[in-house]
């Protein structure tokens, strides 16, 4: 069967793993047809927007897409087009596991963590004022009405909305995902000993879901607390279900246990479609250098060969992708003892040493 996948190679260094892992997909004898869409400043320059409709129709027909990551300007212009696509498709669970492989130089061992991060709000909501607006005035008089607080006039402000839908679904998401994955822990994280009402209000809801799944142990700790605990002892967690804004914080505390970025794929989930990316941002500093590490692509595309029901050729893609880890030749600067080794190779090389593993594990 013929998988059709929108494939959206983003920009930074995007198009180079994005590309990288598309070839590595290809090499596994699945059969896939590639829908190509554009989005982010290109899509921008080309469409005069950076998520032109014929992406996202291109997405709800195909119901699977690869992405690479996608730059958003810092402070002024577009907003986040990443979250864009996950909030108008409905994504409403980023799935990231992360784990240590053989002979990546971290001081940890055994890490096995699975981040399942609530994606459609939070401080992510987007619904934000800003210093000197109208708006921002009507809301600053709101809450001296509503509160008795007064917050200084030259303030900007952005809304942290935490709804009760959106708590319910993702700690069921991430029960239902234990349950299937043979996992034994679900650990909902939270501030909610200072935000009472929206971090309260995911923490209660939590509470209640984990009641449906005894054969699942819950326990809950606090941001900072786990933050501690990670560094310190990360074994000890197995799923962690967190609000959009420390989900994002922890992901990258999360790559940083288990070698760094270039090795932390995910996959944001909705009802019946789901975009496969990796943790990692655009990188422009290393655009178009053929330097960026492709394994977080591929490992995200090895998630995709599972959603799609292709398991075999999943377990042997993260096979060959395991191989070239541990043997550690064929392998972009950041897996290097000394990132400034100079027999790191480059970006389509790693492709080519997961290509030739799988090839002679066909032999
Ligand atoms: P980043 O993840 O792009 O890069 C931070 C640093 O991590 C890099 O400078 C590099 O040293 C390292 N790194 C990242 N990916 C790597 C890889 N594959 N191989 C080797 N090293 C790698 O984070 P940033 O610099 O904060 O963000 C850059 C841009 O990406 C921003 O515009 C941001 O908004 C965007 N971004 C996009 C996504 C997405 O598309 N889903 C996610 C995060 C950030």
């Amino acid at each position: 069967m013929r998988h059709k996948i929108t494939f959206i190679p983003g920009d930074g260094v995007g198009p180079e793993v994005a590309r990288a892992a598309q070839r590595t997909l290809e090499a596994t004898g699945v059969q896939f047809q590639w829908d190509t869409a554009i989005i982010g400043s290109q899509a921008q320059d080309m469409f005069g927007t950076p998520l032109p409709g014929s992406a996202l129709e291109s997405i709800k027909r195909n119901k699977i897409a690869i992405k690479g990551p996608v730059t958003t300007p810092i402070g002024t212009g577009f907003r986040s087009v990443n979250v864009a696509v996950r909030k108008k498709l409905d994504l409403y669970a980023c799935l990231r596991p992360y784990k240590t492989y053989p002979g990546v130089h971290t001081p940890y061992k055994n890490v096995d963590i699975v981040v399942v991060r609530e994606n459609t709000e939070d401080l992510y909501s987007g619904i934000e004022f800003a210093r000197g607006d109208q708006e921002t005035a009507k809301l600053l008089e709101l809450v001296v009405h509503a509160t008795g607080e007064r917050i200084k006039k030259d303030s900007a402000v952005s809304l942290k909305v935490i709804s009760q839908a959106a708590s319910e679904r993702i700690t069921k998401f991430a029960f239902e995902y234990a349950r299937q994955n043979g996992r034994k822990k679900v650990t909902a994280i939270h501030k909610a000993n200072i935000l009472k009402f929206s971090d309260g209000l995911f923490l209660d809801t939590a509470r209640k879901v984990a009641k449906s799944y005894p054969d699942i142990e819950f326990t809950d700790m606090v941001l900072d607390a786990t933050c501690m605990q990670l560094v310190r002892r990360p074994q000890q967690f197995d799923i962690l279900v967190l609000p959009n804004f420390y989900g994002d914080i922890i992901s990258d505390l999360c790559a940083g246990l288990i070698g760094g970025l270039g090795l932390a794929p995910g996959a944001n989930i909705g009802n019946d479609i789901a975009v496969f990316e990796p943790t990692h941002g655009s990188a422009p500093k290393y655009a178009g250098k053929n330097r960026a590490n492709p394994i977080a692509t591929m490992l995200s595309g090895v998630m995709m060969l599972h959603h799609l029901g292709e398991k075999n050729s999943a377990n042997r893609l993260e096979k060959a992708i395991t191989d070239v880890i541990t043997e550690g030749k064929s392998v972009t600067y950041d897996l290097k003892f000394d990132p400034n080794d100079s027999n790191a190779v480059g970006t389509s090389q790693v492709a080519d040493a997961v290509i030739e593993k799988l090839r002679q594990a066909e032999k």
